[in-house]
């Protein structure tokens, strides 16, 4: 995987590497994943164990110059999550073209925390952003927010509601659920985003044949 072309400063390795308490992996992964020295030293997880968020510290700050850059960091958080859901979201500051908050799915404790929502709930953390929530609905449109997989009507809803100008995402919906045998809701972001109270641009296929072999990998 190519990093983008610039990074901060303090980022000398990339991808950042998996945080060492994410618990949410399934053994497969953490067994393929892992040496037999770093075995020795950490304990395996446990279906059912308890989740702790991914460490998102070094995925804040990279920079990025175009959709591909930041689809990029998309997929290499997704390959750090279970890789039965390897949806990873990137929300990106637009006006700096620079990561300030990512997600992956957690739905083994929530059903609800999709990566986007996981992403969304890392961003209200930001200093400074909920300044803009709370002048209200819309005033965060300087953000894009990127997305493995294209974002369910919950998560579209979510990102009208914090006032995104953007949703981008590599495989679709159909290709999803006809691929992975995830039960989907059926219907397409655009549609979502169609009867937002403003303008919210969607964009999907992108690195796409890279997301695709994404959800492959994980049956
Ligand atoms: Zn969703």
């Amino acid at each position: 995987m190519t990093a983008p072309e610039s990074r901060p400063p303090n980022q000398s390795h990339w991808p950042p590497a998996a945080a060492s308490d994410h618990t949410c992996m399934n053994r497969r992964k953490f067994l393929k994943s892992t040496s037999v020295a770093a075995l020795a030293a950490v304990t395996a997880p446990s279906v059912g164990a308890a989740c702790m968020p991914i460490d998102s510290t070094p995925w804040i700050g990279l920079k990025g110059n175009s959709d591909e850059d930041f689809m990029k960091i998309a997929i290499e958080l997704a390959k750090q999550d279970d890789p039965l859901i390897p949806f990873g979201a990137v929300i990106v500051d637009k006006r700096k073209m620079e990561t300030v908050a990512v997600g992956v799915n957690e739905t083994l404790v929530n059903p609800t925390d999709h990566g986007e929502i996981m992403a969304i709930d890392s961003l209200m953390k930001v200093a400074g952003v909920i300044e803009h929530v709370e002048a209200g609905l819309g005033k965060l449109r300087h953000m894009s927010l990127y997305t493995t997989g294209e974002s369910c009507p919950m998560c579209m809803g979510a990102i009208i509601w914090c006032g995104f100008n953007e949703m981008i995402y590599g495989s679709s919906i159909p290709f999803i659920a006809a691929t992975t045998g995830f039960s989907q809701i059926n219907l397409r972001a655009t549609a979502v985003a169609a009867a937002a109270p403003y303008g919210v641009q969607v964009r999907g296929g992108v690195l796409e044949a890279e997301t695709n072999a994404l959800f492959k990998a994980g049956l």
